[in-house]
Parts: structure tokens; C-alpha cells; sequence
């Protein structure tokens, strides 16, 4: 697998912060956008420097708010990468974007840079949940920017929250059938999670926010699941439905422990060189990260390879999220074991027993059972 590479790009700014959001997004005054585009440059040729020979099969550009990114810097990054290494004829160039309407008048110079795949954070088709998630776009946005999509990008996703406070099974079921028939040929639907650090972690310390219990979001998983199937989707991931052929292929190569390099801060990858599986993270801080850049061409804050038993481990994480499952072969080799060998052999069988996992020739692959709970089902066959 070392020929094929995806990319992914980190930017680390959002206008605002949602009370749900974890990830490394950041609120600034003022933001040097020529200092950053330089800087993303710059770490993106040290990390070409060493991958160089390689196909890129996918670029991802994530955040925080990336398109907030001027065009012109998303076509000198693109431009960059092109002359670093040979690009797949069929790459995939994805942006995520938010659907206000200042963004979306962006989404012609983002296709006009090389971005052919856009990712909408729409998150609800609703104002008043779209006000409690904290968003600052309303449903008109939404389905704006949505038809924007659809007309500058040949591929287009678009995200969705469910299992929310006060959210009736029949009211989803209403906002995913009006979803379907707005969608490309990928949907994401995340159930709603209290992460901690975030603002609605605090509201739900004190008591004043309350998650549908296990049964309801079960409930809701099995009813999404089964809708989207029936109208060509399939759950190919956990929180991910695609048409056939409409896969993130940027996200499939994590998930299939494929190698990938990140630049950007708090960017993670994993890169084999050599015999060696090497995971990189930069650092998480903007300013720590670019500071670093600026002095030594890197942003790098870890850099370490990992052992067979670790990716091994790693390799069942991500690929146990996938309906197909991790490969027998693919698994031997990129680890010098069998998947039974990494297993827990007394959890193993009772996992298989009751419905949560297969392991045949093929490989290893969890059911839709143990893809809802992967986090118990890890536990116990990892132990
Ligand atoms: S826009 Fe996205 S990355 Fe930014 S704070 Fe909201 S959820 Fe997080």
C-alpha cells in the first residue's frame, strides 16, 4: 500500500464554536491568511519531500472552516500538490464548507481551484435546531447552499445530526426524508454525542441537557439505516451512506489503514517508509504550530513507529467501522499476524455467538449490531 497516498490539509478557524464541536477549531480577530497559506506551503513541501514518488489518491481539506479559506489559497495549496507528486486520474479533491451564504457564494472559485467534491455541514433542515447546535446558518441556508453544491461539484455530501434532545422518532423521520431528497450520492448522519470539553458537556453537568436514552438512539440508528438502504445508500461506515461508487474515498483510505500524510495543525498521519509505519501529529495549538513552521519548516510534535501489535490494533479501530470489514490478507500483511492471533480468543466466539461480529475467510467485519455498540465491542476483543 505504499504507493497510494491521500492528503489531508488542516484549517484550524471557525467564525464561531458550536457548543458540541471537539475538534481542534479555533475563533481569531484576525487571521494572516497570506502567513498561513505560506506556512501550509511550507510543511506541505517537507512532507512531499519524503513521500514524493508517491500517487495521490485523495485530498481532504479539513477543520474547523476551510472554507473560509480564500479560493486562492485552496489553488496554491492544489497547485503545490501537483507538482509534488502524480495525481490518481480520478482524484478526489474534497472541501468541507459550512451552508452560510457568505461561504457559499465561494463554491464557484472553489470548484474553479480543483476541488471536485464539496462536504456541507448542514447538521439539521430545521431553524430551532439548527439555533440549539449552535450554528450560525438557518434551514434556508442549508438548502441554498445545498443546491450550490449541486450545481458547482459533481460529488456533494452533506452532514446531519440526529438523536437530539426533544427529537421525536416521526420528526427525523420527516428531516431524513426531506435529506434524501436533497442528497448527492453521500450522506453523514452523526447521532448527537456529549464530547468532553465542549459546551454542552457543562449543560449537561448541570442537568440542563439530556440525550435519548440507549434504546431510542438504537431505535433511531436501525430506522436510519434501514431508510437509507431503501433508497440506494448504503451504511458503509458507521455514520456514512453512500450510493455505490459515492464513497469518501479520503476517509476509506483511513479506515482501510491505508498510509496518509496530514499537515496543518493538530493534523495526524500514518506513513509507511521502508518497513516502518511511522504516525505523525503536528502540533494542535495555531500558534504553536505555525511558529514551529516559520522556524523549522515542520510543524511536527510527535513522530513515532509503531509496532506490529499497535497497528494491529489500530487497523481493527478503523476497520471494524466499515460494513466490509478488514481483510484477511491485508491484515497479515501489515501486521506479520492473523487476525485470530490479535484477538481476544475467549471473547472472540461470544461476540460471534451473539450477532456482533464475523470472522470467516475473508476476514474480520462487524455486524450492524456491533457496528451501533463498536466501542463495547472493542473493549472486549482487544482486551
Ligand atoms: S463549524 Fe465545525 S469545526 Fe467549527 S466549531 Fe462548528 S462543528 Fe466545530
Amino acid at each position: 500500500m505504499s504507493g497510494a497516498l491521500a492528503l489531508y490539509i488542516h484549517w484550524p478557524f471557525c467564525k464561531s464554536k458550536c457548543p458540541y464541536c471537539d475538534f481542534n477549531s479555533h475563533v481569531r480577530a484576525t487571521i494572516d491568511e497570506a502567513r498561513w497559506r505560506k506556512a501550509l506551503l511550507t510543511e506541505l513541501d517537507r512532507v512531499a519531500a519524503e513521500t514524493g514518488g508517491r500517487r495521490l489518491t485523495s485530498i481532504f481539506f479539513g477543520g474547523g472552516t476551510p472554507s473560509l479559506m480564500a479560493p486562492e489559497t485552496v489553488a496554491a495549496l492544489l497547485e503545490r500538490a501537483s507538482g509534488r507528486w502524480s495525481f490518481a486520474d480520478d482524484i478526489e479533491v474534497t472541501l468541507e464548507a459550512n451552508p452560510n451564504s457568505v461561504e457559499a457564494a465561494r463554491f464557484a472559485a472553489l470548484a474553479a481551484a480543483g476541488v471536485n467534491r464539496l462536504s456541507l455541514g448542514v447538521q439539521a433542515l430545521d431553524d430551532r435546531a439548527l439555533r440549539f447546535l449552535g450554528r450560525g446558518h438557518d434551514a434556508a441556508e442549508a438548502l441554498a447552499a445545498i443546491g450550490l453544491a449541486r450545481k458547482h461539484f459533481r460529488r456533494f455530501s452533506f452532514d446531519l445530526i440526529y438523536a437530539r434532545p426533544e427529537q421525536t422518532p416521526a420528526a427525523w423521520q420527516d428531516e431524513l426524508d426531506r435529506a434524501l431528497a436533497l442528497a448527492g450520492d453521500h450522506l453523514s448522519l452523526y447521532q448527537l454525542t456529549i464530547e468532553p470539553g465542549t459546551a454542552f458537556a457543562t449543560a449537561a453537568s448541570r442537568g440542563d441537557l439530556a440525550l435519548p436514552d440507549d434504546e431510542e438512539q438504537g431505535a433511531a440508528y436501525e430506522m436510519t439505516e434501514q431508510r437509507l438502504a431503501a433508497a440506494g445508500l448504503a451504511a458503509y461506515e458507521i455514520s456514512n451512506y453512500a450510493r455505490p461508487g459515492g464513497e469518501s474515498r479520503h476517509n476509506l483510505a483511513y479506515w482501510r489503514y491505508a498510509d496518509y500524510a496530514g499537515i496543518g495543525p493538530g493534523a495526524h498521519g500514518r506513513l509507511t517508509l521502508g518497513s516502518a509505519k511511522i504516525a505523525t501529529r503536528r502540533k494542535r495549538a495555531p500558534e504553536s504550530w505555525i511558529a514551529a513552521v516559520e522556524a523549522e519548516g515542520d510543524g511536527s510534535e510527535e513522530r513515532v513507529p509503531l509496532s506490529p501489535e499497535e497497528r494491529g490494533r489500530e487497523m481493527l479501530m478503523m476497520g471494524l467501522r466499515l460494513a466490509e470489514g478488514i481483510d484477511r490478507a491485508r491484515f497479515a500483511s501489515e501486521t506479520g499476524m492473523t487476525l485470530e492471533a490479535a484477538l481476544d480468543d475467549e471473547q472472540l466466539p461470544l461476540l460471534v455467538a451473539g450477532g456482533f461480529i464475523v470472522l470467516d475467510g475473508a476476514g474480520l467485519r462487524a455486524t450492524s449490531a456491533g457496528r451501533q455498540r463498536l466501542n463495547a465491542v472493542l473493549a472486549r476483543l482487544l482486551a
